[in-house]
């Protein structure tokens, strides 16, 4: 039990590099004061119980209007992706450095589990999107040395290795082809150095070859279910099902674009609509296979929640709901440590 009461939560994507990078992000000094923009710093973070978790690095695509013939923006320059992804990467590492042992960035289960243990945040590595990496795979070597553990292979838009999905409301998800070769390499050498794929943000086609080729459990770490608000970012009951099959999860996002039924942006959304998700995610794959993605720092999310130190407030719906302790434990962390440990190896 955390100190409020509540299981400490490991959650499976943030945006908080990212927003520390940006014009008026701070830098990593802003990570440890409690600030009033965005949804995640340290302060916040220990008032609402969130232990550790997935941090992203993601790369936003130069401003211009072209997009591809399918309307997603253009493919990156492979220079600029790779000097942004080490900035973010290298802005995690800043803040690990200046934390004074509150936080660290963790590269085994063993870790992970001694970090939620000892109330040290803990930090996983993650690319949204396979940008930075060329098709010889020497980045994603020399990543991995560094402490990446999870990788999506795309973010909304097109790489050498897969095309992301595009984002459409009572669509298929079906919006583009598969996986590249280079990007059937890429699962290949991933399932080897054993780090985590995340399948949010893929197409379709690419979410079942992925399916066809990994050896490890299939993981979507910020996505919901399409039955319940169908966007393209959701996963369909077919994909739900082969998460589960896999012995995979998911990460719930708290956006309340992919929460609600008509895909608003209403910051009034209830928590109830959150409630729901879960209620579905869990009667679809399983208590065992669901967990929190909450995409803070990246997304539009309930002014009932506001930032990571309203967490509490889902967590004593879920109870009210009929949620007993071993079940929030579960969706709190468990799932999440459970999943990498699978993955990783011990
Ligand atoms: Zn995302």
């Amino acid at each position: 039990m955390g100190r409020n009461g509540f299981p400490v939560v490991f959650d499976g994507h943030n945006d908080v590099l990212l927003r520390l990078g940006g014009p008026d992000g701070g830098g990593p000094g802003a990570f440890f004061e409690r600030g009033e923009k965005g949804h995640l710093d340290l302060p916040r973070a220990r008032e609402g119980g969130f232990g550790g978790g997935i941090f992203a690095v993601w790369i936003p695509s130069p401003k211009t209007s072209e997009r591809t013939p399918r309307g997603l923006p253009l493919a990156l320059d492979a220079a600029y992706a790779l000097r942004r992804s080490m900035a973010d990467a290298a802005m995690l590492f800043r803040i690990e450095d200046r934390s004074d042992g509150k936080l660290r960035v963790v590269r085994t289960a063993a870790e992970l589990r001694r970090c939620l243990e000892d109330e040290v945040m803990a930090a996983v590595l993650h690319l949204e999107g396979a940008d930075a990496i060329d098709t010889d795979l020497d980045a994603l070597h020399v990543l991995y040395r560094a402490g990446l553990r999870s990788l999506g292979l795309v973010w909304g838009r097109p790489n050498a290795f897969a095309e992301g999905v595009a984002v459409h409301f009572r669509r298929s998800p079906d919006t583009g082809p598969g996986l590249t070769e280079a990007g059937r390499k890429l699962v290949r050498a991933c399932n080897e150095l054993r780090i985590m794929i995340d399948v949010s943000h893929l197409n379709e086609r690419g979410f079942w070859d992925v399916a066809a080729l990994t050896d490890a459990p299939l993981v979507a770490s910020h996505s919901n279910a399409y039955a319940l608000c169908a966007s393209t970012r959701n996963l369909t009951d077919p994909q739900l099902d082969a998460i589960a099959a896999s012995e995979g999860m998911v990460g719930l996002n708290f956006a309340v674009n992919f929460l609600r039924e008509d895909a608003a942006r209403d910051a009034s959304t209830p928590l109830e609509v959150m409630v729901r998700q879960i209620d579905y995610l869990v009667e679809r794959v399983g208590i065992d296979r669901v967990g929190f993605g909450s995409d803070f720092d990246g997304v539009l999310i309930s002014e009932e929640i506001g930032d990571v130190s309203g967490l509490p407030r889902l967590l004593s719906d879920l109870r009210d709901r009929g949620y007993d302790d071993r079940a929030l434990r579960k969706l709190a962390h468990e799932n999440w440590v459970r999943v990498l440990r699978k993955t990783w190896g011990d």
